[in-house]
């Protein structure tokens, strides 16, 4: 479980990149956190991984709350991925995917055994891929690799800020069919960012739609479509936002 109780975040100015949000995912449940650029959704997203401090606001992991975690311990458990699945170029897949587990000193045969097991996951046969460099890979395979990475040290919980958005419609169709099979596989707990009302309809049991660091409409698909809160909602639900 996933709660956030009043995050705040302020800038330097007086505007508030994040105003006093609350809300819960519970375990196992996908989210999708949606709105305009600028509206705070990475901002959110990086104070739940702790990569940037609230400026007020608490968060909670299962049982655990953020003022007692220091931030590398609570980071262990979530995972991270970025829109361009940020691989290293340098490193191979293998590489990349491990490289955490290697900085760390975890067992070679562990990470050997464990990286197999993600590349099956992720359905990339490890003889074809585990030694290619980013270069070598369509946008798609890249953030499957960018999945993997996050996925490593098995934390209960993912966060993902626009996955999707670079790919084609097709691999992204195909990357939306993979992660919801993953999410019924492996019971993790998802938070992801989408500027796509359709996919938030399709991946998310909650969408939290944002606007001007708020929470303007919160909910699954069927209270978006048949109980929009404003006009703001109906346009965006209707795509001309
Ligand atoms: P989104 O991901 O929804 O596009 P962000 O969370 O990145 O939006 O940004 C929310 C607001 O905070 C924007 O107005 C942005 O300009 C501002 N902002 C983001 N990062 C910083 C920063 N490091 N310093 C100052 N303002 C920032
Ligand atoms: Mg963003």
């Amino acid at each position: 479980m996933i709660k956030i109780e009043k995050l705040t975040k302020e800038y330097h100015s007086q505007v508030k990149a994040v105003d006093g949000i609350s809300f819960t995912v519970q375990n196992g449940q996908i989210a999708a956190i949606i709105g305009t650029s600028g509206c705070g959704k990475s901002t959110t997203l990086k104070m739940i991984n702790r990569l940037i401090e609230p400026t007020s606001g608490l968060i909670q992991i299962n049982s655990e709350s953020s003022k007692e975690i220091d931030p590398i311990t609570w980071r262990r458990k979530i995972g991270y991925v970025t829109q361009n699945a940020g691989l290293l170029p340098h490193l191979t897949v293998k590489q990349n995917i491990s490289l955490l587990a290697s900085v760390l000193g975890k067992d070679k045969a562990y990470i050997n055994k464990r990286v197999l097991e993600l590349l099956e996951l992720i359905n990339l046969p490890e003889e074809e891929f585990s030694g290619k460099y980013p270069a070598e890979l369509s946008g798609g395979q890249r953030q499957r690799v960018g999945i993997a990475r996050a996925l490593m040290e098995n934390p209960d919980i993912l966060l993902m800020d626009e996955p999707f958005g670079a790919l084609d419609p097709i691999t992204r169709n195909s990357l939306h069919d993979e992660l919801l099979d993953l999410n019924k596989k492996l019971k993790k707990t998802i938070i992801m960012i989408t500027h796509d009302m359709e996919e938030a309809f399709k991946l998310a049991s909650i969408i939290i739609l944002m606007d001007k660091g708020t929470i303007i409409q919160m909910g699954d698909k069927n209270d978006f479509l048949k109980r929009p809160a404003n006009k703001f909602v109906e346009d965006f639900v209707s795509g001309s936002l």
